[in-house]
């Protein structure tokens, strides 16, 4: 079985069941797979084969699902381009999965061209005049037959870490399947469905954990938001009567704050959750007291999406905790000594199963690293109960959440560092009421402030995507504090700072 099959069996099981919904448009399985057909037997007229891989980087619209479908029935494999990076930042990653084509839409085009002056690829463009047209891809002809297996690559999803370096995690259709077939075991998705999608899908992970796990491995209807605001996801809640949810915590905070949830007529929900960060009990209790049966989850990109959920029962004799494995996964606590934890003590999270990454695209060192005896390395912190009940303690390698956005200190710190007279500097999330958490930095110099702080928003302005440029810096008259092993004690600074001072 592989991903490509699954959009003919939805096309000729369910012709006329809406695959998807966007604004006033929509689309049936039998639309969908007769229009990826056209756009695959396209690209493979330009060259593309099987193993090849082809960019992609919308915001969302029904064109972003038509571009992987097509590019997984050819066997090729999948590259989102997150659209809020900026071009030096897309670059490398450009010339690490090194694309035959890239598509886009024609605003977001400019992003391209440090990548493309570093690697070839063509570029096909919707809309604009400057590039190949999007629509010229739209072939006749007769459809290419691929020889897909299931361990052959489906996607390669680029995360950031430790070192600021972006690695791409590649995802085999085995992978990104069986993590889709845990969620429809778990949660009982189903073809009935109606998923709510307001979360680009060419953002880290997200083509995975949202569109492979709950549209297209149970061939539900793909409600699709062009963008995030919370009126607008309310909304589609009531009128297209969806069913299934998932999103970050901010976003379901931000939707608490409407006047009128109330009065909105909602469908029955199969599935709601926020992953991707801790939520409060009150988040749960808000939606669950309103019929939304929202639940907490715990996932990562390299494991193709949702590990564990935390089901609202649990919730409430364990908050704070991130759930049960799902089925086909395994959770453990990895031990200083190499081995296991015991019940209740703190180490990495380990995870294995099929939906654990093949590895990380060019990089065998990382990927050594990252897959240690046919387990996951987390990189997070946590702990389970005697049930087996996740916690996660700490996130890895200090990362901020921003809007659903991850944001890594290290990159930042690493931008940073050419800035003058800078004898210590750290990056730390802090709470913000719109985005969760945003960066802040922590500095010391024998400069005067006012001027570091001008050289950090000219720095960040010039090197860093928007949601990862500091938002508040903070001038410490002494050095910065250490631990005894002389390392920035980050945990410290997080401490004293759970806030921007004012
Ligand atoms: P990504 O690289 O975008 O797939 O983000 C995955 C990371 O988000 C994980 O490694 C965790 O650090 C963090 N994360 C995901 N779910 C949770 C959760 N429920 N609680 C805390 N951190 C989480
Ligand atoms: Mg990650």
């Amino acid at each position: 079985m592989n991903l490509a099959d699954l959009t003919r069996y939805w096309g000729k099981t369910r012709p006329q069941q809406q695959a998807i919904v966007f604004g006033d448009t929509s689309q049936t399985w039998a639309q969908v797979d007769a229009i990826t057909d056209a756009l695959a037997r396209g690209l493979a007229a330009r060259g593309v084969g099987k193993g090849d891989r082809v960019g992609v980087m919308m915001l969302n619209r029904p064109e972003l699902a038509h571009v992987i479908l097509a590019t997984l029935k050819l066997g090729a494999i999948s590259v989102p381009l997150n659209f809020r990076l900026i071009g030096k930042e897309l670059a490398p990653m450009l010339v690490d999965s090194a694309p035959r084509v890239v598509i886009v839409e024609d605003e977001l085009a400019s992003l391209l061209e440090e990548g493309s002056a570093a690697v070839d690829f063509e570029i096909f463009a919707i809309g604009g005049s400057a590039h190949r047209r999007y629509d010229s891809l739209l072939d006749v002809g007769t459809a290419p037959v691929v020889d897909i297996s299931a361990d052959d690559p489906a996607f390669i999803c680029y995360t950031s870490g430790t070192t600021g370096v972006q690695k791409g995690a590649t995802l085999t259709h085995r992978n990104a399947l069986s993590s889709g077939l845990s969620l429809v075991i778990g949660a009982g998705l189903s073809a009935r469905d109606r998923v709510m999608c307001s979360a680009p899908l060419v953002y880290t992970g997200s083509v995975i954990s949202i569109f492979v796990q709950m549209v297209l491995v149970p061939g539900s209807t793909m409600v699709l938001l062009r963008e995030f605001d919370p009126e607008i996801a309310l909304d589609t809640f009531a009128r297209e009567q969806v069913t299934a949810a998932q999103t970050v915590p901010v976003i379901w905070e931000r939707m608490t704050a409407l006047p009128d949830f109330g009065v909105r007529k909602l469908a029955k929900f199969t599935f709601a959750t926020a992953g991707g960060a801790p939520v409060s009990l009150d988040l749960l209790d808000f939606y669950n007291d309103r019929g939304v049966p929202l639940t907490q989850a715990y996932g990562l990109t390299e494991a193709s999406g949702l590990v564990s959920t935390l089901e609202y029962e649990d919730a409430r004799t364990r908050p704070g905790f991130a759930g049960l494995a799902l089925v086909g996964t395994e959770i453990r606590i990895g031990a200083a000594d190499g081995g296991f934890s015991a019940p209740n003590e703190i180490g990495e999270i380990l995870v294995r199963g099929e939906h654990v990454m093949a590895g990380y695209w060019n990089k065998p060192d990382a990927t050594a690293g990252a897959l240690v005896g046919g387990w996951l390395r987390t990189g997070d912190l946590g702990l389970q109960d005697e049930l087996g009940f996740l916690k996660v303690v700490d996130r890895s390698k200090d990362m901020v959440i921003s809007g659903g956005l991850n944001v890594y200190p290290a990159e930042i710190e690493k931008a940073l560092h050419v800035i003058d007279g800078l004898v210590d500097l750290a990056v730390i999330g802090v709470a913000d009421d719109r985005w969760g958490e945003v960066p802040m930095v922590v500095f010391h110099s024998d400069r005067a402030a006012a001027d570091v702080v001008a050289d950090i928003s000219v720095v960040a302005g010039a090197s860093l995507a928007s949601f990862k440029r500091p938002r508040h810096a903070v001038a410490l008259d002494e050095p910065l504090p250490r631990t005894f092993s002389g390392k920035l004690a980050k945990a410290v600074l997080r401490t004293k700072f759970p806030q921007a001072p004012e």
